[in-house]
This record gives structure tokens, C-alpha cells and sequence, in this order.
């Protein structure tokens, strides 16, 4: 494993701080890639590491990713994450919660969290006791931005995925329309009862089959198997559950004509943006699609906004989607790429 500073995800991170409390059994990484367009903000995940070299990388990877998102999305905010290494009984207390908001708050405010995979509106506000650096809190009035994101992540999606139909099959309507959907968790199962609203026809799987029978019920979804759910024939493939699933054998398999999903770091390697582009599918770079979320947090943190203003500026995802995509044609340069580009720019990079 190389050392942090020949890291290949290094990146010239800011700052990357190890935490660690011996009383709670916390050990945590901190890591905020930039901090030029604010405070690097991006939630903490909780996870069981096998190989604890894996939590720095994934930190890296999600906090630079956090820098993009926040920068594409037009927030006055940075990118960081934070990952809790959880033991293998992935036990977590109120203790562990509060050892690590004192971590946070160590870093006056370069570092804002909230949650991620593993971390719950609950943990927040045990968090949120030791540190005033904390977005995704419960909100009491509806009408106020922030709280659970999926919501908006999933419409942020919808939107995203209806411009990419647009864009590639012409079509102005999403009746009819085949989405094959992998995980339908709090995002993809907002995003298929938005599309079966409008007509889609889906096809979903998830390792919860009880869950996706539940929905299949709902939105009259078809079930797949979860090997098959990647190489079904439709028209979008909407990857929700992991990241790291579009690889050379996977794009290989895929029978659409788009990508256009919620899940982070869909791309196990940078060149898997050119196989996409190679096999014509347009692809919607993960981090613009999938910003409601952190819009709807961001807001909440910076204590500006309502929900109508975080659904107002999650309408400029498609807008921002198109420009992406005549870019990436106009130069015959992979989506993800130019996406790329374009964040740097904004975080001067
Ligand atoms: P979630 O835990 O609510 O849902 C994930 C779903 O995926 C679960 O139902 C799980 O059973 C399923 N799943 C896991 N492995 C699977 C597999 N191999 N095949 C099929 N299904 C599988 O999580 P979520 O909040 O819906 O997030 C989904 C993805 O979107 C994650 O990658 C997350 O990082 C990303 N994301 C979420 C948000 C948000 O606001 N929640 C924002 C941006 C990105």
C-alpha cells in the first residue's frame, strides 16, 4: 500500500486526519480535498473495513467526488468526507458519536458532515452535541430545506433521467420507456415510483427481495435476478445500490442506451468513461445527477433556504446534464471527463 502521499487518490488533499479515542473505541479518517469553494462538506459513513488501507482510500476517493458535486451543483461549498472504521460487529455508540463530533469540531469548521451509508438522522443529532458542523439534522417544519436527502436525491434523478431520454432517444415522454433500476433503497425506490408514474416500465432487483417485491407490487415493476439486472434489455440502466459496478466486463453486457443512476463512484476506472463513449451510451456523470441530496443539505447548513429553493435549483440538474453532453459530443470526449474538467475549473484545479 503506498504511503499517503504517493496515494494514487491523494490528489493534494488539504488536510486528512486520523482520529482516534481510546475510551469510545473511535478510529476514524477525516479528509477534505478542497476548501476553495467553502467548507468541505460531504457526509461520514460508518463501515466495517476488512483491509483498513481500503477506508483511506475510499475517504479519498468520496471527498475529492464531494469537491466535484458540491462545485457542479453551483454550492458556495467545498468537498470532505469523513469514514467511522466500524469493528466487525459494526457496533456504534453514542459515545463513538460524540469522541468523533469532538474530531470535527477540532477542524473549526474546514470539515462539515452529515450522513452516508451507514449513519442515521439519529447519529447526526448525537453528533451535532459536541460540534455546531453538522447539516442533515431533523427539520420540524416540512416547508424548511433539509433532513432526509433521498427524497431529493431521487427527484434530482427522475429529472436527470428524463433529460438523458430527451437527449439520446428523442423522446419528450417517459411512457413506455424501459428503466432497468439496481437497488431500489431510499433512492431508487423514489426514483421507480416517480417513473412508474409516468408510464416507465421497469425492471428492478435488489438483494432485499422482499423489498423489491414490495415494489414491484406497487409500480408493477418486473423482478430480476441480481446478475441479470445488468444486462436486461431496455432503454436506461439506473444503477442505485454500489458504486464501482461499471467496469470492461460489465459495459461490455449492457443492452441500453443510457446510464443514468444515483449511486457514487459508478466507474471502477477513470477509463471506463471511454468504453461507454466507445459503445455509444450517454452516460450521466454520478456526481451531477445525483446532487439533490447534497443541494437539500447544503442549504439546510448554510440556514438560507427552503425546500421550495432546494426543488428550484435541483431543476437545474438536467440543464446541467445537456451541457455536459453537447460538450462531450461538440469535443468527442466522454461525459465524465468533461465533467471533470468543468469541476476542476470551478475549484481551481
Ligand atoms: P439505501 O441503503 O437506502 O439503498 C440501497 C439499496 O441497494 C438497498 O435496498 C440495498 O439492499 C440495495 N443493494 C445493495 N447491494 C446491492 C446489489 N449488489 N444489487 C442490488 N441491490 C443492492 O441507500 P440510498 O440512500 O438509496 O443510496 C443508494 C446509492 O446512492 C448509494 O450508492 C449512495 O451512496 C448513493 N447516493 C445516495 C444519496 C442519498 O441522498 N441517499 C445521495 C447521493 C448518492
Amino acid at each position: 500500500m503506498p504511503s499517503l502521499w504517493s496515494h494514487p487518490d491523494y490528489d493534494a488533499h488539504e488536510t486528512v486526519h486520523y482520529a482516534h479515542d481510546i475510551g469510545s473505541g473511535l478510529s476514524a479518517i477525516i479528509a477534505v480535498h478542497s476548501t476553495h469553494l467553502g467548507p468541505g462538506t460531504g457526509g461520514t459513513r460508518f463501515w466495517h473495513y476488512v483491509d483498513k488501507n481500503d477506508a483511506l482510500t475510499d475517504v479519498l476517493r468520496l471527498s475529492r467526488g464531494m469537491s466535484y458535486k458540491n462545485a457542479m451543483a453551483g454550492l458556495p461549498l467545498g468537498g470532505g468526507k469523513g469514514v467511522i472504521l466500524a469493528g466487525e460487529a459494526r457496533a456504534k455508540t453514542p459515545a463513538m458519536l460524540s469522541a468523533y463530533g469532538q474530531a470535527i469540531d477540532a477542524l473549526g469548521g474546514r470539515y462539515v458532515t452529515a450522513e452516508d451509508v451507514g449513519i442515521t438522522t439519529a447519529d447526526m443529532v448525537q453528533v451535532a452535541r459536541q460540534t455546531n458542523y453538522v447539516s442533515g439534522l431533523p427539520q420540524s417544519d416540512a416547508s424548511e430545506a433539509g433532513g432526509d436527502p433521498g427524497p431529493f436525491t431521487a427527484r434530482g434523478i427522475y429529472l436527470g433521467v428524463r433529460a438523458a431520454v430527451r437527449h439520446k432517444l428523442g423522446r419528450s415522454s417517459m411512457d413506455g420507456v424501459r428503466v432497468a433500476i439496481q437497488g431500489v433503497g431510499s433512492v431508487g425506490g423514489g426514483l421507480a415510483r416517480l417513473l412508474a408514474a409516468d408510464g416507465a416500465k421497469l425492471t428492478i432487483a435488489d438483494i432485499d427481495r422482499d423489498k423489491a417485491a414490495e415494489l414491484a407490487a406497487e409500480t408493477g415493476a418486473v423482478q430480476a435476478s441480481l446478475s441479470d439486472i445488468m444486462r436486461v434489455e431496455a432503454d436506461v440502466f439506473s444503477p442505485n445500490a454500489l458504486g464501482a459496478i461499471l467496469d470492461e466486463v460489465s459495459i461490455a453486457n449492457l443492452n441500453v442506451a443510457v446510464v443514468a443512476g444515483g449511486a457514487n463512484n459508478q466507474l471502477a476506472r477513470p477509463d471506463d468513461a471511454q468504453r461507454l463513449f466507445d459503445r455509444g451510451i450517454l452516460y450521466a456523470p454520478d456526481y451531477v445527477i445525483n446532487a439533490g441530496g447534497v443541494i437539500n443539505i447544503g442549504l439546510e447548513y448554510l440556514g438560507e433556504s427552503s425546500a421550495e429553493e432546494v426543488n428550484a435549483r435541483i431543476d437545474n440538474i438536467p440543464g446541467r446534464l445537456e451541457a455536459i453532453w453537447r460538450r462531450s459530443e461538440a469535443e468527442g470526449v466522454p461525459s465524465a471527463n468533461v465533467a471533470d474538467r468543468m469541476a476542476r475549473e470551478l475549484i481551481g484545479r
